[in-house]
């Protein structure tokens, strides 16, 4: 039977990697019945909106959606469509492999972390009071001084609920995919409330995978530089939402940049598969942009769908593509489009 999945082709140059790479999922020989869905720029111009209910009711019922990027509108009230879907959804954790393939120009060799991301909490929850707001001034006041007057203020809401899930997805992940160890990232010396709570929660976690998985903890700096001085230490990294969204473009820069970092956003029952990286608008309809980090999104994908033979075969036919150097985008050194590419990985498929 075909798996139901919500396609959203996003906008910008997402129309044409989805394209792309719907036509390499389907040369793996998998069968999907898309539900195509709209969010973004586009559909706001026939709409009104960027991210019709219509959209977030295809991927609750499908529970698998795959989707391009898309831009952030501005002055539409929403922060960002992407973090809307994720709040939306309750998709939680959002996970970033990041892995060195051959043939991408990068300085390091056999990279191979995933970093583990809170998706909902922390200083991306919203809440924000202006200066001189009233209720700027009140949580001054609250201070008791270690404020100073007229300033803005920037909530940091971190709970036991939202760490246990995600470090339990952390710990999950590193069973199910035989990884040996997570590392929990905080800066638990400064911020001892919030990023204290981080900690305690995940040692509790921690404990029920005592003798299989390895636990450890790192503050934030101390971490950039372990992975820019030896990734090869680390494993499955597990960090609140503001040091994840950073760590994991620093992880993706380690194996050679957005146009090979893939993503994906879980929830308790539901996942959107989408890549690291932005609409990248300047592209747009130029068919220059690199295809692999959807691809590899989807690879994620089929994971999750339990096409695990199909996924290894997309992630092989990738990496051949890539390593070959005959048929890559400008960003890993070719000429070839954003279809020449696809089509070259679908003929590794073949
Ligand atoms: P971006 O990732 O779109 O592009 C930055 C630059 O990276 C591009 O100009 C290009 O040089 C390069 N690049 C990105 N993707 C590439 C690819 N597939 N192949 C080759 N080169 C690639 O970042 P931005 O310009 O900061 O953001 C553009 C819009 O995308 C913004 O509105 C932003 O909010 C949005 N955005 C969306 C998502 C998402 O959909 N999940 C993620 C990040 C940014």
């Amino acid at each position: 039977m075909a798996h139901k999945v919500t396609l959203i082709p996003g906008d910008g140059t997402g129309p044409e990697i989805t394209e792309v790479t719907a036509k390499v999922v389907e040369a793996t020989g998998v069968k999907i019945d898309w539900e195509i869905a709209h969010a973004g720029v586009d559909i706001m111009e026939k709409e009104g909106t960027p991210l019709p209910q219509s959209t977030l009711d295809s991927i609750a019922k499908n529970k698998v959606a795959l989707k391009g990027p898309i831009t952030t509108p501005i002055g539409t009230g929403f922060r960002s469509v992407n973090v809307a879907i994720r709040k939306e959804l309750d998709l939680f954790s959002c996970l970033r492999p990041c892995k060195t393939y051959k043939g991408v120009k990068s300085k390091y060799e056999n990279i191979d972390l995933v970093v583990v991301r809170e998706n909902t909490e922390d200083l991306y929850a919203g809440v924000e009071y202006p200066e001189d707001s009233e209720e700027s001034k009140k949580i001054i006041e609250l201070s008791k001084n270690k404020i100073r007057e007229h300033s803005a203020i920037s909530i940091k809401p971190i709970s036991a609920f939202g760490t246990e899930r995600i470090v339990r997805f952390a710990f999950d992940y590193a069973v199910k995919h035989n990884r040996k160890k997570v590392t929990a990232v905080t800066k638990a010396n400064i911020m001892k409330c919030t990023d204290g709570l981080f900690y305690k929660t995940a040692r509790e976690v921690a404990k029920e995978f005592e003798g299989k998985i390895e636990y450890e903890e790192r503050l934030i700096d101390n971490m950039c530089m372990q992975l820019v001085q030896k990734p090869e230490l680390y494993d499955v990294i597990a960090l609140p939402n503001l040091y994840g969204d950073i760590l994991s473009d620093l992880c993706a820069g380690l194996v050679g940049g957005l146009g090979v970092a893939p993503g994906a956003n879980f929830g308790k029952d539901m996942a959107v598969f989408e890549a690291v990286h932005g609409s990248a608008p300047k592209y747009k309809g130029l068919n220059k942009v690199n295809p692999t980090a959807l691809i590899l999104s989807a690879k994620l994908m089929l994971d999750y769908l339990g096409e695990t033979a199909a996924a290894s075969r997309l992630e092989k036919a990738v990496s051949e593509v890539i390593a070959e150097k005959k048929q890559v985008t400008y960003d890993l050194g070719g000429t070839a489009g954003t279809k020449e590419m696809g089509n070259a990985i679908i003929g590794k498929l073949k």
